[in-house]
């Protein structure tokens, strides 16, 4: 069946946060894609310029390390989006046993998320939802980040869904204290939360509700003191929290060289304004030093 006269459906690839996602071919270009098919039904007002708008810009936004937004067409009373068609993500290689990941191997993922980041934010644009499966891994080994700005066009994925719960376990900490006004430091710790998980092969810090994932987090870098997070009493949610020591980095992750501990202690930082940049990130020490970056075709793949 025929979309649009362009795409030739095919199987189900999975049910996402705004919709079904299956794969077609590109009548066109011969190119395997993936639609979102994003219902509007449930969106009061339909989707409206603004949003339209906001996609055309999505589409302007070309980098390796980003995933392409191909088309975008009303279909049906239905939004759909075409993007390239990708293998496998993240989630699948750090689950997978079989998988053994070098440092040199966990640098080369890193890196290539924060440059997907980079790209965006500095186009204004930040993603808010950071989290292993939406990096997705393309025939080349090319990470990609997918759904790249879908958060602020089709507004925060819905939390009461069960299959989202997952992404609470990225969240900074002034989203779980409530920010209404937050910036590109949101997508720095969910990367950070990605790097700590690619060196421990689970997620990090695993909260059982947002109450719970603050106490994770107090409970692995300790409650913030007033010196490193001054602004943190003016967010709505703010209360005031039992102190808490903070353990030594180290002991959470025996295996990390001293760089990675360093960059990853600087991502982790609480206060919005001081954590470091993608950009900043990109420039530590962590990915000049060796072992380099694996090269992405060289970096293991579930098989
Ligand atoms: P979520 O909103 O939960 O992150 P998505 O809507 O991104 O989920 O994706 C739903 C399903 O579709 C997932 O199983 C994902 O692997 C698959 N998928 C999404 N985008 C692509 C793509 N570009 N190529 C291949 N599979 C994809």
């Amino acid at each position: 069946k025929k979309v649009a006269d362009r795409y030739l459906r095919r199987e189900v690839l999975g049910e996402g946060t705004y919709g079904v996602v299956y794969k077609a071919i590109d009548t066109k270009t011969g190119q395997t894609v993936a639609i979102k098919k994003i219902r509007l039904g449930k969106q009061k007002e339909g989707i409206n310029f603004t949003a339209l708008r906001e996609i055309k810009l999505l589409k302007e936004l070309k980098n390796p390390n980003i995933i392409e937004l191909i088309d975008a067409f009303p279909h049906k009373g239905n939004l759909h989006l075409v993007f390239e068609f990708m293998e496998t993500d993240l989630e699948a290689v750090i689950r997978d046993r079989n998988i053994f990941l070098s440092p040199a191997d966990i640098k080369s993922y890193l890196q290539m998320t924060l440059k997907g980041l980079a790209f965006c934010h500095k186009k204004w644009v930040l993603h808010r939802d950071v989290k292993p499966n939406n990096l997705l891994i393309g025939p080349n080994g090319q990470l990609k980040l997918a759904d790249f700005g879908l958060a602020r066009v089709f507004g925060s994925p819905d939390r009461r869904f069960t299959h989202q719960v997952f992404a609470r376990w990225y969240r900074a900490p002034e989203l779980l204290f409530g920010a209404k006004q937050y910036g590109s430091g949101v997508d720095v710790w969910a990367a950070a939360c990605i790097f700590a998980e690619l060196l421990l092969r689970r997620p990090f810090l695993q909260g059982l509700s947002d109450i719970d994932q603050l106490g994770k987090i107090f409970a692995a870098f300790g409650t913030p003191t007033p010196s490193q997070w001054a602004d943190i009493v003016y967010l709505p949610d703010y209360v005031e929290y039992q102190y808490v020591p903070a353990p030594p980095l180290r002991s959470l992750f025996p295996m990390a060289s001293d760089d990675a501990l360093d960059l990853l202690s600087k991502m982790f930082t609480y206060d919005p304004k001081v954590r470091i940049s993608v950009q900043q990130a990109l420039e530590h020490r962590y990915f000049s030093s060796v072992p380099l970056p694996t090269e992405p075709d060289k970096l293991p793949r579930p098989a």
